[in-house]
């Protein structure tokens, strides 16, 4: 099957995942976001780099996550503008893996 949200500049900075909470306490995250200007300045981005836009890429490089906190994907705009309620999974992308 094929990617059903592109992995692009545009999809990254609508994302709502930098402020979720179950990226809150990682380490990991911390340190990507401190570079996140230099990741965004990349043509493509490079997954390893982005705390976010998981519903392309798939799961979360990070492996410091927390589950056991509320996904934000619901309130995200790519989430309304590729229909992903409809698809699998519906959320937690970074735990789950991308949205089919
Ligand atoms: S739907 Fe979720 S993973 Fe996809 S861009 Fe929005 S917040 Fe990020
Ligand atoms: S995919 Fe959902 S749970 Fe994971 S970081 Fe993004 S908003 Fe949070």
């Amino acid at each position: 099957m094929s990617q059903k949200v592109p992995f692009d500049l545009s999809n990254v900075k609508k994302c709502v995942c930098p402020g979720c909470p179950v990226q809150a306490k990682s380490g990991c995250v911390a340190g990507l976001k401190k570079q996140l200007a230099g990741a965004l300045a990349k043509t493509p981005p490079k997954k390893e780099e982005i705390p976010g836009a998981y519903c392309a890429t798939g799961r979360a490089t990070c492996t410091d996550l927390d589950p056991s906190q509320p996904c934000q994907c619901g309130g995200c705009p790519v989430f309304s503008e590729y229909n992903l309620a409809s698809g699998k999974p519906a959320g937690y992308y970074c735990r789950d893996g991308q949205a089919m």
